[in-house]
């Protein structure tokens, strides 16, 4: 029998502390929304490993997928023998991505090799090389995820020069005072001082900022910076990793706009806990890098390919926008029951089930970390694992399987609530 406080020891002298970790509890099996440690405990996954499980821990039809496909190969590298499912996937994604006319699709690993794409692939297409990104935007560990990432700590720190011709315009967010109009002025005063927009290769937004905060793009914001990508010949890029597949109640976050991306970035949930990313954009754009340009040796592996066919059997199946929407409204609900108790919540918010909480001092809405991590520390304590996130760290985000059981779920918000009322006291 192992115990965590001892492979945690383990972990302190083999691993570079550089792998940050939010909690020492060792993995041993996982079913839908629960998990269970080495030491036979029990917990409610309301991390999702980060938004990948929106279909749950080892969903059924996932795991008969990547068995069947396990028995006929695990691995060929599609640039040199192909398979007929990769190419069924981005017919499947070319269909389903909000974006009109003639699309085309590639295959990556992970969200940050995604993001790397869809930025050589507008470069490639503008004959470009500026990008514009968000301030509390996160993109990625690679370098050009990590430039376009919007928060120095702990992501830039000690890594030394970033990479050129990426700039930062602030993210509206009313609560913390920063309109719509000001974000679009600063883009203004950008083309202004530092940037000509005819050297702009593409904007990237995440339709809801995950890592930031859960804070989501006004519709107002969207459709002018969509305006403004229109008027320079700009491409504009979703960021979908974490908003994707189901969680804001819509297949992608996108949807809930009425404008539409030029190129978009998915990985996490795509595959249901196989690491799969994908680029989908309009074909002409797709088509600008030549052959060799894009493309990896694991990219758009054989297994994680057919779980993600069945991911997406599954939301279609299980109906998992609509159940998004109705489990996003219980938790709301519940939230919001417990505002007229605890002056700590400033915030309750998000599309679908892509949900949070933010916290600050009572009757304020001035950020307190300590309280909302206080909060995260005693549900783990009471068997519910939750994710904190935010440019200030004072956001509880819950990215529960959209599967979850109703039972459980229910545990859950009970878990929720008392964990909220002991902290505050
Ligand atoms: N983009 C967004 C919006 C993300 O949330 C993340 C991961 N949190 C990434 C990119 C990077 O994905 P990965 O960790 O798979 O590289």
């Amino acid at each position: 029998e192992m115990k965590n406080s001892e492979i945690a020891v383990r972990k302190n002298e083999a691993i570079s502390r550089g792998v940050g970790m939010t909690t020492q509890v060792y993995a041993a099996k996982a079913e839908n929304a629960e998990v269970w440690d080495v030491e036979g405990r029990r917990y409610i996954d309301f991390a999702g490993g980060i938004a990948v499980l929106n279909t749950g821990h080892r969903h059924p039809k996932v795991i008969e997928a990547v068995k069947k496909q396990l028995d006929c190969f695990t691995h060929t590298c599609h640039q040199v023998m192909p398979y007929e499912n990769y190419v069924a996937l981005a017919e499947r994604l070319n269909k389903l991505v909000p974006i009109a006319g003639p699309k085309k699709t590639i295959f990556a690993t992970t969200g940050a090799e995604a993001v790397e794409n869809a930025v050589k692939i507008a470069r490639c297409a503008t004959g470009r090389s500026a990008v514009i990104a968000f301030t509390g935007a996160f993109h990625g560990r690679t370098f050009m995820g990590m430039a376009l990432t919007g928060k120095v700590v702990p992501y830039k720190v000690g890594f030394g020069q970033m990479m050129g011709d990426v700039f930062h315009v602030p993210f509206p967010i009313e609560l913390h005072g920063i309109s719509v109009e000001e974000s679009l002025d600063v883009l203004d005063k950008l083309f202004k001082a530092d940037v000509d927009p005819k050297r702009v290769a593409a904007i990237i937004l995440e339709p809801v900022q995950g890592e930031g905060g859960f804070y989501e793009v006004p519709r107002a914001l969207m459709k002018a910076v969509r305006q403004i990508c229109d008027e320079h010949g700009i491409l504009l890029i979703a960021d979908e990793v974490q908003t994707g597949f189901a969680r804001t109640g819509k297949l992608f976050g996108m949807e809930n706009y009425d404008v539409q991306p030029d190129l978009m970035t998915m990985a996490k949930s795509l595959a249901g806990g196989f690491p799969l990313s994908a680029v989908t954009g309009r074909a002409e754009l797709m088509d600008a890098p030549g052959p060799g340009g894009l493309g990896g040796t694991y990219a758009g592996n054989p297994l994680a390919i057919a779980a993600s066919h069945a991911v997406l059997d599954v939301i279609e199946e299980e109906k998992l926008c609509d159940r998004a929407n109705q489990l996003g409204g219980r938790l709301k609900q519940r939230l919001e029951a417990l505002r007229a108790d605890i002056p700590q919540i400033s915030d309750i918010r998000g599309p679908g089930f892509m949900v949070a909480v933010e916290f600050a001092q009572a009757g304020t809405t001035k950020p307190d970390a300590d309280l909302t991590n206080a909060i995260r520390l005693k549900a783990l304590e009471k068997g519910l694992i939750l994710l904190t996130c935010g440019v200030y760290g004072n956001v509880i985000r819950f990215l529960s399987p959209i599967t979850i059981q109703d039972e459980v779920f229910n545990e859950a918000l009970d878990i929720i609530e008392a964990s909220i009322r002991e902290v505050v006291g």
